[in-house]
């Protein structure tokens, strides 16, 4: 498979990137929805939540770690912030490479009505 992400991680095409590491990449995103938006890519293919083998849920874990260290080093995990992941139609999946998204910088409104 290769979607957008992989090309970013391939760096076929340019991305704000802000860590990576053997794992996981993370980068801006490029239409941020809050002051600060940034999403943690697993270097392993998985297109959706839903295709994680349960035996490899550190590919999860590692992606909500990284995005904690993340708000650690810049100062904002004690005023808080969000993590998102969206799979397939009804929960607004358009990148079908797995993602985690970090929203922060912000008081962040409610979520999960249908739209
Ligand atoms: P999702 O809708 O959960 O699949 O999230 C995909 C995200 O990728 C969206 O928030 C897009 O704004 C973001 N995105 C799309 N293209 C790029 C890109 N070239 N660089 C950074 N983020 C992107």
């Amino acid at each position: 498979m290769s979607t957008l992400f992989h090309k970013i991680i391939r760096r076929e095409i340019p991305a704000d990137i802000v860590f990576e590491d053997e794992h996981l990449i993370a980068f801006r995103d490029i239409a941020p929805q809050a002051p600060v938006h940034v999403l943690f890519v697993p270097k392993d293919t998985f297109a959706t939540l839903n295709d994680v083998p349960a035996d490899r849920p550190e590919v999860i874990g590692r992606l909500a770690v990284a995005a904690a260290n993340y708000a650690k080093a810049q100062g904002f995990d004690e005023d808080g912030y969000r993590i998102v992941m969206n799979c397939n139609g009804d929960g607004g999946q358009t990148v079908f490479q797995v993602h985690l998204h970090l929203l922060a910088g912000a008081p962040l409104g409610r979520f999960g009505t249908p739209a």
